[in-house]
């Protein structure tokens, strides 16, 4: 099946608001195995949106609508595609029941009765965050339709329960299982030569992404039913992972940080951090994870140099003769704020992050980052990675490398001096 995505909004034509919609539902369509062959933007014009409609319906099998559900007078995207697709609009009893429900106690303008107005026979799509409903259809000369909403909170739920199951509706296997394989420290066009065979493979497909310093690998198997798709996928992610080694942090995991709080939960092991450069990114990062209480103790932004001495112990000695940005300064950050705070491991972090203050002997992107265990100290140098990439790239991967030497180090797996770029040649 070959699909469109209209998006519809002056506001994604001013650069106001990014497309990021676009870019789920592309996502969504791929691991569907829908091909995606055109994205189009319109602005609120029903002139232009109808063309674009018109054009879609002509040459794409499917046509996917974002925005221009709601109630404002600039909210055409009902109206337009339905009068290109030959569907009349007609009331939708449950819709304004729901919308009724949903302004209770308020007035309820003519407008927003509107938002119950769908295509005669659609199939409605719900809406369960905000009013108005999404739908899907077959227009007259047979091409299929979804119609969702703007808000990326209602889109997603939105795409994912309901448009592409209608989109699937008619085709055999129509059952999708995706499982995300999650890897620190390999670059993506490494780890793709090393699984080229099963990016070949179609059912379960299996593809690489890269995303912030780190990638990820989705295999999705499409069968008759959910059991069946997952029952594909196991063997493969079980390949991988072995193909992958320690290297592969987690499956169906969202986040590098949440497979450390997990694994540190389960170990009943504690963490502190004294941070620099990475100016609590790390200590943020773990307390986004709900129950990240349990493991993790304190987070020390140390920036002046009196303060690490001050707070962490770190003797002025050391700070003059190494400078700031050092090993021996990260090990007794490292070592300070564990004392500090009597957690199992100390994080310490210290780093140029840019855009200013690098020199030839520490440039830009110069980070070392140490963590004690109260027996040994562990020191990892991050060096000119990502400098290009500005301030903001290099305080990131160095909070992901401090959280990969947290992980490798309660699973006892070596390699903790490695940082994330030159792992490619320590991993055969
Ligand atoms: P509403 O009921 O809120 O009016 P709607 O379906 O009419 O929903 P729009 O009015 O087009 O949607 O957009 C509402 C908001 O949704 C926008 O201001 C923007 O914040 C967000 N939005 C719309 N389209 C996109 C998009 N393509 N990508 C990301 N966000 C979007």
């Amino acid at each position: 099946m070959n699909a469109e995505i209209i998006s519809v909004g002056t506001e994604l034509l001013l650069g106001h608001t990014i497309n990021t919609d676009a870019s789920f539902v592309a996502r969504e369509l791929s691991a569907a195995g829908i091909n995606l062959l055109y994205t189009c933007t319109v602005g609120d014009n029903p002139e232009r949106l109808k063309d674009a409609v018109e054009t879609a319906l002509d040459r794409s099998d499917a046509v996917i609508t974002t925005g221009g559900l709601g109630p404002t007078g600039d909210d055409l995207t009902k109206e337009t595609v339905a009068a290109c697709a030959g569907k009349k609009l007609v009331m939708d009893q449950a819709s304004m029941d729901h919308i009724e429900k949903y302004f209770k106690g308020r007035l309820l303008s003519p407008t927003q009765k509107k938002q119950a107005m769908l295509p005669e026979g659609c199939t409605v799509f719900p809406n369960h965050v905000g009013t108005a409903p999404g739908c899907g259809f077959r227009s007259a000369n047979g091409k299929l339709v979804a119609m969702l909403p703007g808000p990326p909170s209602e889109l997603i739920p939105m795409l994912k329960d309901c448009a592409v199951p209608f989109l699937l509706k008619d085709t055999e296997n129509a059952a999708i299982v995706s499982r995300i394989v999650r890897v620190f420290g390999l670059g993506e066009g490494y780890v793709a030569e090393q699984i080229a065979d099963l990016c070949e493979k179609t059912n379960p497909t299996s593809a690489t992404y890269a995303k912030d310093g780190e990638m990820f690998v989705r295999v999705t198997a499409r069968a008759e039913t959910s059991e069946k798709a997952a029952a594909q996928c196991e063997p493969v992610v079980e390949d991988l992972k072995e193909r992958l080694g320690e290297f592969c942090y987690g499956v169906d995991v969202e986040s590098l940080e949440e497979a450390v709080v997990r694994l540190l939960a389960e170990r009943h092991l504690t963490v502190a951090t004294a941070e620099s450069c990475t100016g609590g990114l790390v200590a943020k990062r773990i307390t986004d994870i709900p129950g990240s209480s349990a493991v993790f103790h304190m987070g020390a932004v140390t920036y002046a140099n009196e303060i690490k001495t001050k707070l962490l112990g770190v003797p002025e000695d050391v700070l003059k003769q190494y400078g700031a940005v050092s090993p021996q300064v990260a090990k007794l950050m490292a070592q300070g704020v564990r004392e500090a705070a009597c957690s199992d491991f100390g994080i310490g972090i210290t780093g140029i992050a840019g855009p200013d203050g690098g020199t030839p002997e520490k440039p830009i992107g110069l980070v070392y980052l140490a963590l004690s265990d109260g027996k040994d100290v562990w020191v990892r140098e991050m060096r000119n990675t990502g400098c290009t990439k500005g301030r903001g790239y290099v305080r990131f991967l160095a909070a992901s490398n401090a959280l990969d030497m947290i992980r490798r180090r309660v699973l006892g797996l070596g390699g903790m001096e490695y940082a994330a770029y030159s792992r490619e040649k320590h991993a055969g």
